[in-house]
């Protein structure tokens, strides 16, 4: 699967929901949530609730698909596409590792 395939698939599983009109303000609500969800699975892990077996390993991918929906419904807010956030992300990334800044503070390093 592709990034423009699961748009797609986001495209026919989104309600339309926002907050007071503001669907991106609804999709980071939403995503925050998911990743919440995440964290309190994690804390389980510690909390000796459960452990980080493969069937765990499957809930906690489950929590992130759901955070990939809300970062999909958040970058089409933008305008944007997962291809376009994950290439920026790649195009940071690579000028900080060639700039030797991996390390440090500042969006714009
Ligand atoms: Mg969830």
């Amino acid at each position: 699967m592709d990034f423009s395939d699961y748009e797609k698939i986001v495209e026919k599983t989104d309600l339309n929901c926002s907050v007071n009109g503001d669907k991106l303000a609804y999709a980071l609500v939403g995503m925050v949530g998911e990743i919440g969800e995440f964290a309190e699975k994690i804390k389980r892990i510690y909390r000796k609730d459960h452990k980080l077996d493969s069937n765990y390993k499957h809930l906690l991918a489950l929590e992130l698909g759901d955070v990939l929906w809300y970062l999909t419904k958040a970058a089409k807010e933008l305008g944007c596409s997962l291809e376009d956030v994950a290439k920026l992300n790649l195009e940071k990334l690579e000028k900080r590792l060639k700039d030797k800044k991996l390390r440090g503070n500042g969006d714009l390093r």
